[in-house]
């Protein structure tokens, strides 16, 4: 895998939004002595999608932003589904998208120890106790959010010997499911998290980072106020699902007299056309519906990479989205706008031809040996390049119409067109086969300085220097905005067939030279990416983007 330069993110055209003004406001009130700490915790189970990016520019760029700092935190308290192949990668694609933890960057884990006394400190303040329902017994105790729960037979257990049952759960005496640690807190409330929520199990399952030290676990809502608190997070961002549960990341803070890091929940980003659930992901990579987490299809940010797409173009349409605190679905075709927009700056042209048609020019004497083509026209210093002008071209075969419908302005018999950075050629016959598809076109050039009224412009390449190159024609991977929006329909019923086409295109002979992580745009057609698997002088290209918003679905 190829890691680009890390960027310093540019300064962000800022949007005020409510996380801005909740810092703003703690910042004048000196709620934190004007510190500003944030963290991005990713649980290491799965890939960093561009929803996380979403989180991570968040995270980062509010700190960035109030000169504060953001820790990269491995939310690893589970250790059932976590694995370390997936740390590197986040680690990766957090630097890959611009950002920096400097020396911040922790995991849970490490502080399981910690969490243990914390939680002893609980059990002796009368406030946490060892319980020995069953799960099916809990659910039935803990009741519906109109009626009031029950209280467990175990509530009354005396902090001596919860102390000591905690202690041997500890120790490996109890089997898996047989015992865990409630915080006693209100078996009335409406909030069903609330309850007396378990906070910790029996695991008997070694730890990927922690070894097999433990096998009691802490339960997500104990420990990340903790996590929180021992960094001494002041903003703690996560999305809207947290909501509900935000009054019991207070009570762990509160109760356990901790530093007050605050949970801020914004809304989840949703994108059209894709599916962002870790699940789904794996089911698409495990079912080989793509080829790995990286495939260029796939909304993950190494998948987003390989398909060149910028990371600026990713921190641009994470600022321009917003934070909000309702869930709303986004198109991605918002996403391409940004895209587009920072490769147009910054990307040279190059001209290669898909589905070629030979050009045999009638003039052969009167034409140019070769000519020159701008390397950007949007940025003059990018100078220009030599291409070979030949007797005979290859054009794109969509670009000739034997009867031109209406409103068609490329090559037809008798009608002329402009040829990209060369001069003019006028349609005088093309030949046939038996099937009836156009096998040669016949034409006459004219040279740039003189004047030919046409109506479009059309790339070519050179019949003979032209070299053959793979191109990977990517395209969203389901045929619907929301594949996932009814439950009783599978979502894998919606993937688009066509969403690799892969063809053998005819390329300027400049494109040879390309090396793995160069971008072009191939004129008429779009941006592409030099795949970082592609070997010297055969370079396969990826399509990050089309030039237009093409999608017909
Ligand atoms: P999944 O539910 O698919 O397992 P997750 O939300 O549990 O994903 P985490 O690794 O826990 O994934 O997420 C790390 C951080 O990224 C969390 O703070 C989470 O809120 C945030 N995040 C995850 N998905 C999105 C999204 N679609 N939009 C914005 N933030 C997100
Ligand atoms: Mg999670």
């Amino acid at each position: 895998m190829t890691t680009e330069p890390t960027p310093t993110p540019a300064p962000p055209t800022k949007n005020m939004h409510f996380i801005r003004e909740i810092i703003a406001a703690d910042n004048r009130s000196g709620k934190y002595g004007g510190q500003v700490v944030t963290r991005f915790p990713p649980e290491p189970n799965g890939y960093l999608h561009i929803g996380h990016a979403k989180a991570i520019c968040l995270d980062f760029g509010m700190a960035l932003e109030n000169n504060g700092r953001c820790h990269l935190r491995m939310d690893d308290t589970n250790p059932v589904k976590e694995d370390v192949e997936y740390t590197d990668a986040i680690k990766e694609d957090v630097r890959w998208l611009g950002f920096d933890w400097g020396p911040h960057y922790y995991h849970a884990s490490d502080y399981f120890e910690q969490m243990y006394e914390l939680a002893c400190g609980l059990i002796r303040d009368g406030k946490a106790y060892v319980c020995e329902l069953t799960s099916e017994e809990w659910k039935d105790y803990r009741g519906i959010p109109t009626e009031p729960g029950r209280e467990s037979p175990f509530r009354q257990r005396s902090p001596e010997e919860n102390l000591d049952l905690f202690q041997r759960m500890r120790a490996g005496e109890f089997p898996d499911g047989s015992k865990v640690l409630r915080a006693k807190i209100d078996m009335t409330s409406p909030n069903l998290h609330m309850r007396d929520p378990v906070i910790y199990r029996i695991l008997h399952v070694p730890h990927p980072h922690a070894g097999d030290q433990w096998c009691i676990y802490p339960m997500y809502d104990y420990a990340h106020p903790i996590e929180d608190a021992i960094e001494k997070i002041t903003h703690s961002m996560c999305t809207l699902e947290f909501e509900v549960h935000r009054p019991l990341y207070d009570w762990v803070i509160q109760n356990c007299n901790l530093f007050p890091s605050q949970q801020i929940e914004f809304a989840r980003l949703e994108l059209t056309y894709t599916v962002m659930s870790k699940r789904k992901l794996l089911e698409l990579v495990r079912q080989k519906h793509v080829n790995g987490w990286d495939d260029p299809r796939l909304p993950t940010l190494c998948g987003l990479r390989r398909r060149g797409v910028p990371p600026a173009a990713i921190r641009e349409f994470c600022e321009r989205i917003g934070v909000t605190k309702y869930d709303s679905l986004t198109d991605v075709a918002l996403l391409e706008h940004c895209i587009r927009d920072d490769l147009n700056k910054t990307v040279p042209r190059a001209m290669a031809v898909l589905d070629p048609v030979r050009l045999v020019f009638d003039n052969p004497d009167e034409l140019p040996a070769t000519i020159q083509a701008a390397n950007n026209p949007e940025d003059p210093a990018a100078g220009a390049r030599e291409i070979p002008f030949e007797p005979e071209l290859f054009i794109e075969r969509e670009d000739f119409a034997e009867v031109p419908p209406p409103k068609y302005f490329r090559l037809a018999p008798g009608k002329s067109v402009r040829l990209r950075n060369a001069g003019f050629v006028t349609c005088t016959g093309f030949e046939k086969d038996a099937a009836g598809n156009i096998t040669l076109i016949r034409g006459r050039f004219t040279p740039m300085n003189q004047p030919v009224k046409v109506k479009a412009t059309i790339h070519w390449v050179p019949a003979q220097a032209a070299r053959p190159v793979e191109v990977r024609l990517y395209d969203r991977l389901f045929t619907v905005p929301e594949p996932d929006a009814d439950k009783n329909v599978d979502f894998m019923t919606h993937l688009n067939p066509d969403s690799l086409q892969t063809v053998q295109a005819l390329a300027e002979p400049s494109l040879l030279a390309a090396q793995p992580g160069d971008r072009f745009q191939f004129e008429r057609i779009g941006y592409f990416y030099a795949e970082p698997d592609s070997r010297p002088n055969a370079p396969v290209f990826n399509r990050t983007v089309t030039l237009k918003d093409s999608w017909k679905g």
